[in-house]
């Protein structure tokens, strides 16, 4: 699954090629994929404008010029792809199979925006999971706020960390992948901010003293914004919005690398199951 700084990726190369472009038609293969009332979606998208396109997590919220409903949410989830070709290159982002070079539309097209322009916005996904709809402007705050702490923005301070973390007493892994706790960590980051912080995924928060809890707040600030500066990650299943790998990879320190020596000490990376996900950590850095 694209992770936080993978879709931030997505929402930059969007949002520099698909605003202020009025949208002729849309054209829905597989009407799941658009929850809510279709006819109603249709109406709303057909003659209207992308004037902006923000995020919060992992979900990406499209502006509409003509409203209500004012916003268009577009979730990924595990195998979506958007996919915008233009004359000169190819914005893509999400799961890269099937290969963001493949002829569109194909089989797992399930939603086209067709802009005035001639140019086509591609919502494509293998497994199905991933979803659009339409939200008014109450709507989309009631979903903004079910979201938990935003790494990377204003909001995101020690205080506020604090707050949140000293509620909990459940695994550092598990709390740093729960949603509505910090918003967008996923599987890669939620190991490699443990690492940098020095704290085994499976300790109990409740466990934790101050100057840990600590480190693992610096730690979220320092990797996420170091990946989005890189473009995310690739690994396995997800390439950037033109298609490039993201070059945050090679910065991986233990994700992945299980059975290989720690970089810091030495040691032979561990790999277990905490939250019920394959997690990796330094027996020795982590404690
Ligand atoms: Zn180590």
């Amino acid at each position: 699954m694209p992770e936080l700084p993978e879709v931030e990726t997505i929402r930059r190369g969007l949002e520099n090629n698909v605003l202020f472009k009025r949208i002729e038609n849309v054209t829905v293969g597989l009407p799941k994929i658009v929850r809510g009332d279709l006819s109603q979606f249709q109406a709303a998208i057909i003659g209207n404008q992308f004037t902006n396109i923000s995020r919060r997590a992992k979900l990406l919220i499209f502006h509409l010029k003509k409203s209500e409903p004012q916003y268009l949410l577009i979730h990924l989830k595990m195998t979506g792809q958007l996919i915008y070709p233009t004359d000169q290159t190819l914005i893509a982002g999400g799961h890269p199979y099937p290969d963001f070079k493949s002829e569109l539309p194909n089989k797992y097209t399930h939603l086209m925006f067709h802009f005035q322009d001639q140019s086509t916005l591609f919502f494509n996904d293998l497994r199905q999971f991933g979803y659009t709809q339409l939200a008014t402007t109450d709507q989309l705050s009631q979903l903004v706020n079910s979201y938990g702490l935003e790494p990377g923005t204003p909001s995101f301070t020690w205080q506020a960390f604090k707050e949140k973390i000293d509620l909990r007493k459940r695994p550092v892994k598990s709390w740093l992948l729960d949603q509505q706790e910090i918003a967008g960590l996923g599987n890669i980051y939620a190991d490699e901010v443990c690492l940098q912080a020095g704290i085994l995924p499976n300790r109990n928060t409740g466990t934790l003293n101050d100057s840990q809890k600590h480190a693992l707040y610096q730690a979220i600030k320092n990797i996420i914004s170091q990946a989005i500066k890189h473009r995310g990650t690739t690994f396995r299943n997800y390439a950037d919005h033109e298609g490039k790998k993201g070059g945050y990879a090679k910065f991986l320190q233990v994700y992945g690398r299980a059975e290989e020596k720690c970089l810091q000490c030495g040691s032979i990376i561990q790999k277990t199951k905490v939250a019920g996900r394959g997690t990796h950590y330094c027996p020795v850095c982590q404690q």
